[in-house]
């Protein structure tokens, strides 16, 4: 067991957080005049401060207890959240395997911490030894591991992730924003072997979501405690927390939807397979595929004419194009593009 407190930053120790009127109040009550609230409208009260019926229903679908889950505004909120418990700015460290999702780049840089990059391995894995001396950084405090990789979109070797759990004296976090599309275990199930295990999941892709800004971090009692004392007392709109219950209570749509978008993939994977202006396909456990073409630039530039917009990942793998899958017919005329 880690002491996780040795690693919180000391000002968030020692915070006071701020206690909302309906955070206070937890009887039952008719008559609310407690929050400044205007007593007309639909949308006039505060949301529930700890959402607590999303949660309900997240603890039994992931088979969680109802303190061992955060809901942040996406995952956004749970990697800048990490940063402003655990990462002192100016002095402390956090570790990513490149090349992987930007916004863990950009939280550092707005918390002004320095983030250190190892390349991933030439077939998209962790390189064990080159990660092995960061470990004895007293300084570092956060190691990201996105599985599946974004841009890459292959999942990481369980074995190696195991291994940084294990070895490693800080804070572990393991971003699943696609794990519904692959076949890999989650690690949600870790978080009670491993007090230092953050995972990140979010509405935004396989619940089809990303409209409603709704992400969940899944970890021991003691850091969900210290995400709540910072987080925003009313984080997650009315509005949004209704949509994320309407989702979670028609898991057939999720597991159609899902179904669809597999089957899709197959078939792009297929056509790509079959398309001479397609050089490489890396392997792919998300809802997009990256291939590598001729001249990426080029081909993004010719489908933008086209009103097709793709992205472009020249900047991380050369000559990329990461290919998010879309409806049948969308699909189709980029395959007729192509
Ligand atoms: C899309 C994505 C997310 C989702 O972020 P939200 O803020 O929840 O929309 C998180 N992590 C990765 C790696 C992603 O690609």
């Amino acid at each position: 067991m880690i002491d996780i407190k040795q690693l919180v930053r000391k000002n968030i120790l020692d915070l006071k957080p701020y206690s909302s009127a309906r955070s206070e109040f937890k009887g039952k009550a008719e008559i609310f005049l407690d929050a400044n609230e205007n007593p007309f409208g639909r949308l006039n009260r505060y949301p529930d401060p700890m959402q607590i019926r999303i949660k309900n229903k997240l603890s039994e679908m992931k088979k969680v207890k109802l303190k061992n889950i955060f809901i942040g505004n996406g995952s956004d909120e749970v990697i800048d959240l990490a940063f402003r418990i655990f990462c002192e700015p100016g002095r402390d460290k956090a570790l990513i395997f490149s090349p992987t999702y930007g916004m863990y780049d950009v939280s550092a840089n707005i918390n002004n911490i320095t983030l250190q990059k190892i390349p991933l391995t030439s077939d998209f894995q962790i390189d064990i030894e080159k990660t092995k001396p960061y470990f004895n950084d007293k300084n570092l405090k956060l190691i990201f591991i996105c599985s599946p990789n974004n841009p890459t979109g292959n999942s990481l070797d369980i074995k190696d992730i195991e291994y940084i759990l294990q070895n490693f004296n800080g804070i572990v976090i393991i971003d699943e924003a696609y794990i519904d599309f692959s076949k890999k275990k989650s690690f949600v199930s870790k978080i009670k072997e491993y007090n230092n295990l953050i995972v990140s999941q979010t509405f935004s892709k396989a619940w089809g979501l990303a409209g409603v800004r709704v992400g969940t971090a899944y970890a021991n009692e003691e850091i969900i405690d210290l995400y709540n004392k910072v987080k925003p007392p009313y984080n997650i709109s009315t509005p949004n927390q209704e949509a994320v219950i309407k989702a979670l209570d028609n898991v057939a749509l999720f597991e159609k939807q899902k179904y669809v978008i597999l089957q899709e993939r197959a078939r792009l994977l297929k056509a790509f397979d079959e398309n001479k202006n397609v050089l490489k396909i890396y392997r792919t456990d998300a809802n997009f595929i990256l291939i590598e073409v001729d001249d990426a630039t080029e081909l993004y530039k010719k489908l933008l004419t086209q009103k097709v917009v793709v992205r472009n990942r020249s900047n991380y793998v050369p000559n990329t194009l990461r290919i998010t899958v879309g409806t049948e017919d969308e699909n189709n005329q980029l395959l007729k593009l192509l």
